[in-house]
Parts: C-alpha cells; structure tokens; sequence
C-alpha cells in the first residue's frame, strides 16, 4: 500500500466542481430518507419548486439525476429529432461538444464557430438563420468555461425567437453566479446544475423546459424513454403522489434545497455582485502584476471564471504544481482546445468573495515566478485592493 498522504488543498479556487457552503456540508451529513416516504416525495417537490424560483419561473424545475454533462446529452437526445435543423453556436469546448451530441440526433447541423477567446454575436447569429431558414434549433452555450468567456444569450435569445427556433441553452456556470434566466434569454431548455456557482454538490441537473420544447419532445419520434438520457421519463416526477423512474440520488436533493436554501437566501443579486466584484479585483490584479487576460476583451471576460493566458514556455503542471505546493491553492486548467494555453480561477459559490482575488493573484503570480516569469506580485495586489475599495 501507498502511504505517501497528499494534503487536501487550503483553498480551492477551480471553476467547478467548487467549495460548498457550510450548509450544503450539514444537509449531506443527514440521514438519507427513503424516497416514497412522505417526508421525501414532499421535500422533493419542494426543491423542485424552489429551483424554479431560483430560475424565476411559476412552476417546478425538473431535476436530473446526474451531472450537467449527461444532462445535456439527454437534452439533445431529447429535443432533437431526425426532421431538425441544428445551429450549433461554439466559442468553446463546451460548445464544440454538444455539436457531436447534437449530430446523432439531428438531419442536418449548422456550426457558427468563433475563436476561443472570443464570444459570439447576435448579428452573427441572424445571419446564420438567415442564410439557413430552414434551422429549427439553435444550441448555445452561455459561458463557456474553459474559455472563461460570455456569450450574450439574451441577445442571441431574442434573434432565436424572431426567427421561430427552439432555443437551448448551457447556463451551468453562469447561473446563480450572474444575472441570467431561462425566460431572460427566451430559452426552451435551459440547464444548470448546484456544483457551480450555487456553491453544491456536483450530481445533478437543474432544468427548465417550456411548453414549446415538450411538445417538440412529444412529437420526436426518436425520443428515449426508460433510459437514463430521457428527459421525458421525469417531467411529472416532481408531484409528490408520482413514482420517480428510478431511485433519484436521495443525498443530492437534500443538498441542493439547502444550496437553494442559500441562494435565495442571501439574496440573488448580493451574489452575483460578489461574484462580479471579485472577477473584477482579480483581472486588475492578474493584469497590474503583468500577466495577460485570456479573453480578448474584458467585456466578454466571465464573472465567474478568470482565465490567464500562460506564459510562453510555461506548462499548466509547472504552475498548477507550484500553487498546490507553496500556498495549497488549487486551480483549473484549460481543456481540449485551451489546454496548455490558460489556466482558470474559479468565482463560484462561497469563493466568490473578493479576498479571493488576493489569494488567486499571489498564488498565480508566485507560481509564475519560480519558474523565472518576472511579475510584480505586489502590484498586482495593490490593484486588486484599489478595485475593491473602488466598489465600498
Ligand atoms: C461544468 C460544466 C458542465 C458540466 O460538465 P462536466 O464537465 O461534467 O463538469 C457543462 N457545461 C459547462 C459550460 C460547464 O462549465
């Protein structure tokens, strides 16, 4: 047996799966009920009216037992059908993979594909349905995380609708950590999870779906059913006199109503404004200590992640190795495409505070450094301090 025992981290600043809140920790420390109890099929029901008051809708949210991933994959699944035309909009590694969903299912799919450290305008997109009005779906992804990125998806929403189009969108790490709403970007599928910027565990699924996405649903002939990518399978599982199609991960749900419960508590736009101010402090810094923001604009720059363009001749495992070992601080690499390329500081949940900010960039800013990067750390702090102050 290995008895060599890897410290856990001091600080995890990754952008997902991220720390939970104290609350979220309790409600995983508490007994697992059984899920036809009434106690269960109540609270059930509960949660999943609470999530829908967290996405701003009227009714339930529906619940997916799984992660976001699988979820996204059971939404094309889903969704679309053999007869759909698909725009795939990809400004990400995120966005590039649901198209490889998205062309098992559909007849024929469209890719509007930007730089990665770029986002995607609306313009672009009327254009595209212009060119193609025959498109029946547009799928988007609204911050596409390993590029550390926004696409604006109420904009992009708005040229959808006009066009008559189905509209799904990827929020998993926006929502709760900014201003964004299945009904602000008008989309019929939209999809969160908690283990992101709602600070929970990472194994499920939060969905809203409209009236127009399950009739689509309803008349997809190739729609699953009894299987783990059917989203129809759990539209009725939220009333608590339904059975559930197969056992729901019990532990899960009691953690997301109290990741809700915190959410909704504090107060929706007092998070997203820590989320914003701490992004915000960190890019100051990331900058005045002179290294270079990934995104190429700050406009576009996500609330919730910050992605820094590595230094030339510097690798992910040089700098993630050297945070680790020196302050115990965890980051997140890039991924496919932004491999190698940027590393990311996660704003989400409980991190999303701005002291964070001098954590990422000292940590960042020291990993560079031993490896022969001449930054100025303490700059990079003093802007840091400057941004916050600027917000008091
Ligand atoms: C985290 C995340 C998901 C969920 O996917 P995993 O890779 O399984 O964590 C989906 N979409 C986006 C944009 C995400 O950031």
């Amino acid at each position: 047996m290995n008895n060599s025992s890897i410290k856990p981290p001091t600080i995890t600043l990754t952008s997902g799966p991220v720390t939970i809140y104290p609350r979220v920790q309790e409600a995983l420390s508490r007994p697992v009920p059984y899920i036809y109890d009434p106690f269960f099929q109540d609270f059930y029901q509960k949660v999943c009216f609470k999530a829908g008051t967290a996405l701003r809708e009227d009714g339930p949210a529906l619940i997916l037992h799984c992660e976001p991933a699988v979820a996204l994959e059971a939404a094309a699944a889903s969704l679309i059908g053999p007869t759909d035309l698909v725009l795939n909009l990809v400004s990400g590694v995120y966005g590039k993979g649901f198209g490889y969903w998205a062309k098992r299912y559909c007849k024929e799919l469209f890719e509007l594909e930007v730089g990665y450290n770029q986002a995607i305008s609306a313009k672009q997109v009327a254009d595209a349905l212009e060119a193609n009005p025959e498109i029946t779906i547009v799928t988007a992804v609204h911050h596409d995380t390993p590029s550390g990125t926004i696409n604006p998806v109420k904009e992009i929403g708005r040229v959808v609708a006009q066009h008559g189009a189905l509209f799904l969108v990827d929020a998993v790490s926006s929502f709760a950590g900014m201003d964004i709403h299945p009904k602000d970007c008008n989309a019929d599928i939209f999809i969160t999870g908690p283990g992101k910027c709602l600070g929970g565990s990472p194994g499920l699924s939060i969905l809203s779906i409209s009236d127009h996405a399950w009739a689509h649903m309803d008349h997809n002939e190739t729609v699953p059913r009894s299987s783990i990518l059917s989203i129809l399978d759990w539209r009725y599982a939220w009333k608590k006199e339904n059975m559930f199609p197969f056992t729901p991960s019990v532990s899960e749900v009691v953690a997301l109503g109290a990741a809700l419960d915190q959410y909704l508590d504090e107060g929706p736009e007092v998070v997203w404004q820590r989320h914003e101010l701490t992004a915000r402090a960190c890019r100051a810094g990331i900058k005045a200590m002179g290294l270079n923001l990934w995104p190429e604009c700050e406009e576009i720059a996500s609330p919730t992640t910050t992605a820094v363009t590595i230094p030339k001749n510097l690798t992910t495992e040089q700098i993630h190795t050297s945070a680790r070992q020196r302050y115990g601080v965890t980051l997140s690499a890039g991924r496919g495409e932004t491999y190698d390329r940027l590393v990311r500081i996660g704003h989400m949940g409980p991190v999303a505070e701005p002291i964070y900010a001098v954590v990422a960039v000292t940590a960042l800013g020291e990993a560079v450094r031993q490896h022969n990067i001449c930054v100025d750390i303490g700059v990079g702090i003093e802007a840091v301090v400057a941004e916050i102050s600027r917000s008091v």
